[in-house]
């Protein structure tokens, strides 16, 4: 069960109104007494609101906007700014806030009009005090989940959740204020918000924004005093492709002391290939809108290649219904949400008593290491009388040359209940590799019934802007 301990302040750095840089967004740093000056001056501006959407595009705003409603102990449901119209009015719907806050000259939809604009300051304003923050047990936190499997559900996260994931990630990756991360992600989900600005900012160190993902610039600050980099696993394929040729990332890479992939699982081959350049391991860790971090591959410990390494401190895992080894995540922990906004229904059912039903599948390694290998939901095909996880047959069929991009799906077969679906982006569209070919080379990786029964070609795999594999638009 939780800790009763508090946790707050959630930023113990911002009390200090230091000269040290917290954020940087291309030529614009925020330090953090320039920080606790902007922040402090729109947390006594919103102060008693009930909720605040915060359009969270790249920019100091965005950051500055987010800290104030945790100063002022205002939930802020930060917004995605690529959603469509129809999905962005059904969450502002969902999540009902009084304002949003958004940097100065961002245009906002219609679906925000009828909301008050509250222009975000990163500058000026006297310093006043901090105000006191809440318990660790009030909502800090509305984020909507990725909408891979289904509509986008509000996850209410409490202060506690937040504070407890980043004190188990500064304790499995030694994260000191002494780390300065490269960031190209978006701010929007946990990944490039939680972890990505509220950890360094936790930790008291520096954020140094791209403004989004790009190669060069990760190799630039790394090269420049960076030294860790978080990223999804579309954006480490760009980095495996383009060290092929490119000696100064390498070196960079090889220069980081932390280089983090979660979101999504890393393809086995891509980790490989940007070990075997750098010298370098990616530490994987694994987490969810509804749990933050649940496992981690810790800095000092081993990084095997699709693993996701060891639950965290303060977090019990278990896998349940295993069949053929295989077992769906439940997790709980003080880095749980509390509730799904307005889905007491969805809330109910995800929940096994205290235990979170994560929707995962994976195996253990005999000392524990978790291996993610699908969700319940898509990736468990249940063919011959087998349990096959996509994930495993998806990293064997990478393991071909011919092979860029891999998606698995299980289709309606008379015979063997479901089939294996293979569906490809070609190395080389001029010369795909045939459907027996991909057949056999998975049934001698693996096994004969592990086989794709069909195998279907695209220009690309239908991905979010996670870089998530959408697999209800692969529809058979
Ligand atoms: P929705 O719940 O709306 O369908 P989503 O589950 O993709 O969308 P998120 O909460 O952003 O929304 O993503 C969490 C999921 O991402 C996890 O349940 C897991 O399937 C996947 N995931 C996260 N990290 C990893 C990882 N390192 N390896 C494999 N899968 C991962
Ligand atoms: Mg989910």
């Amino acid at each position: 069960s939780p800790p009763s301990s508090p946790v707050s302040p959630l930023f113990p750095a911002l009390r200090l109104r230091s000269d040290r840089p917290a954020l940087r967004f291309g030529d614009r740093t925020l330090t953090y007494a320039g920080l606790a000056r902007a922040a402090g001056d729109l947390a006594a501006r919103i102060a008693g609101a009930g909720r605040v959407a915060v359009w969270a595009t790249p920019s100091p705003e965005t950051a500055v906007g987010v800290v104030a409603a945790l100063l002022a102990g205002v939930p802020a449901v930060p917004l995605n700014p690529r959603t469509g119209e129809r999905e962005l009015a059904h969450i502002v719907a969902d999540s009902a806030p009084t304002a949003v806050l958004a940097a100065p000259g961002a245009g906002l939809p219609p679906a925000l009009g009828k909301l008050e604009r509250i222009d975000v300051p990163v500058a000026g304003g006297a310093p006043g005090p901090l105000p006191d923050e809440p318990p660790p047990g009030s909502p800090a936190l509305v984020v909507y989940t990725s909408g891979t499997t289904g509509p986008p559900k509000g996850a209410v996260l409490p202060r506690r959740a937040i504070a407890a994931t980043l004190d188990a990630l500064e304790d499995a990756w030694a994260w000191t204020a002494d780390d300065v991360l490269v960031h190209g992600l978006p701010l929007f989900h946990v990944h490039g918000l939680i972890l990505g600005v509220l950890g360094p900012l936790r930790r008291g160190g520096e954020v140094r924004h791209l403004g989004g993902f790009d190669v060069r610039g990760v190799a630039r600050e790394l090269s420049a005093g960076a030294t860790m980099f978080f990223g999804v696993p579309t954006m480490y394929h760009r980095l495996a492709e383009a060290l092929d040729d490119d000696r100064e990332l390498a070196k960079a890479l090889a220069g980081a002391r932390l280089l983090v992939s979660g979101s999504a699982p890393l393809p086995e081959r891509d980790h490989r290939r940007i070990t075997a350049a750098t010298g370098r391991a990616v530490i994987e860790r694994y987490g969810m809108t509804e749990t933050l971090m649940n496992t981690s591959v810790r800095a000092d410990g081993e990084a095997r290649p699709g693993t996701v390494g060891l639950p965290l401190a303060g977090v019990e895992l278990r896998l349940v219904d295993e069949a053929d080894g295989i077992g769906e995540i439940q997790v709980r922990g003080p880095n749980l949400f509390t509730e799904y906004l307005n889905r007491p229904d969805a809330t109910a059912a995800a929940f096994d008593g205290s235990w979170f039903r994560t929707g995962d599948l994976a195996t253990r390694d005999a000392d524990g290491y978790v291996r993610i290998v699908g969700r319940k939901a898509t990736d468990l095909i249940k063919s011959g009388g087998y349990k096959i996880g996509a994930g495993e047959v998806e990293n064997a069929l990478l393991e071909h040359p011919g092979v860029a991009e891999a998606a698995v799906t299980g289709e309606p077969d008379e015979d063997l209940g479901e089939r294996i679906v293979a569906w490809i982006v070609p190395a080389d569209p001029q010369s795909p590799p045939s459907g027996a070919e991909l057949a056999s080379h998975v049934a001698d990786l693996l096994a004969p019934h592990k086989r794709p029964r069909a195998v279907r070609l695209l220009e690309s795999l239908p991905r979010n802007d996670m870089g998530k594999i959408m697999k209800r638009a692969l529809g058979g």
